[in-house]
């Protein structure tokens, strides 16, 4: 690797910089209000291919365009934009390691949170064991927190932008108050949603279960990625709403994401969620989901975008 992580590149209006000349104004909206949308996309090194994967691209770009859309930003970036700043700014750092890339659309200007413009873009790519800390563990005890998931009538968890993850904060900073590793939230009807950054599996009777994508959680790529592989394997999976108390008997659970990829949950509010341990089926799901996102699994290789 060329460039060590505090000099890396970022891709930023156009330009590739390194990260300490990236600079935005601190009056703008972005700044002020967190009046952005973002992506983390993650991307994996295939050694034996001599190849960096980016997983999900384009699922990744149209979220990121219904974000854009429904905050109603005015985007004159294109797919074909989006893309070609991704492979150029990962090309610049010769990256062959793993990666989560944060590309945001943020409003830049001297404008409001009311302002649709101007919308600049960032690309910047995170080498995976420098993101959060939650997501860096073998299994996770959990909290349900006191603060309730937003709520599609308020500001909905649809869009991935940086104002909904005060909501996240909130949570999580509870969690590792009391001694946890991170959250579950319930949603305003009180039914469980999901993880301040991840959704949330539980399997009860090798039956896999996840709230409903109108529960109040964000349309992950993760979690569908999940279903599809879970369907693959001839499981039977259930999107439904899920009750506090049921998380409290499941036999197995997890929580995923692009950054967590897949991440065992061993307990929950103190119970212990089945033994204790990585459950099986889990474990089997985690497993074929590293093989996928690295490009060594020939049925799902075409949700990858070859980099080099
Ligand atoms: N929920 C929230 C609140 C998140 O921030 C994330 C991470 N983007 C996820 C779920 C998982 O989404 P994805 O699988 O698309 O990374």
């Amino acid at each position: 690797m060329k460039y060590d992580v505090e000099n890396r590149r970022i891709w930023l209006k156009g330009e590739i910089l390194n990260v300490n000349d990236a600079k935005i104004n601190v009056l703008s909206p972005t700044s002020q209000f967190g009046l952005n949308v973002f992506e983390g996309i993650p991307c994996y090194w295939n050694d034996n291919e001599h190849q960096l994967y980016a997983f999900r691209l384009d699922d990744h770009y149209n979220r990121l365009l219904r974000s854009a859309k429904l905050l109603q930003l005015d985007c004159t970036y294109t797919k074909e934009d989006f893309t070609n700043a991704f492979i150029d700014v990962i090309k610049a750092n010769e990256y062959d390691e793993n990666l989560s890339v944060r590309q945001t659309l943020f409003v830049d200007g001297f404008g409001s949170w009311g302002s649709e413009g101007p919308v600049e873009m960032f690309v910047a790519p995170i080498p995976r064991g420098r993101t959060s800390a939650e997501y860096n563990k073998k299994g996770l005890n959990c909290c349900v927190t006191s603060w309730r998931r937003i709520s599609d009538e308020t500001l909905s968890p649809r869009i991935k932008c940086g104002a909904n993850y005060i909501n996240s904060r909130v949570g999580q900073r509870e969690a590792l108050r009391n001694g946890y590793d991170t959250c579950l939230f319930l949603n305003e009807f009180g039914k469980v949603s999901e993880g301040p950054g991840s959704c949330f599996f539980m399997i009860k009777d090798e039956t896999i279960i996840t709230p409903q994508l109108t529960d109040s959680v964000l349309e992950s790529i993760t979690r569908d990625t999940v279903i599809k592989l879970a369907i693959s394997l001839g499981y039977e999976v259930v999107e439904r709403s899920i009750d506090r108390t049921e998380l409290y008997t499941c036999d197995e659970a997890f929580l995923c994401g692009s950054a967590m990829e897949i991440t065992p949950v061993l307990s929950i509010d103190k119970y212990i969620v089945g033994d204790g341990n990585t459950g099986c089926i889990t474990k089997r799901i985690h497993m074929m989901y590293l093989d996928v996102v690295q490009g060594k699994n020939e049925q799902f290789k075409y949700w990858l975008t070859a980099i080099y």
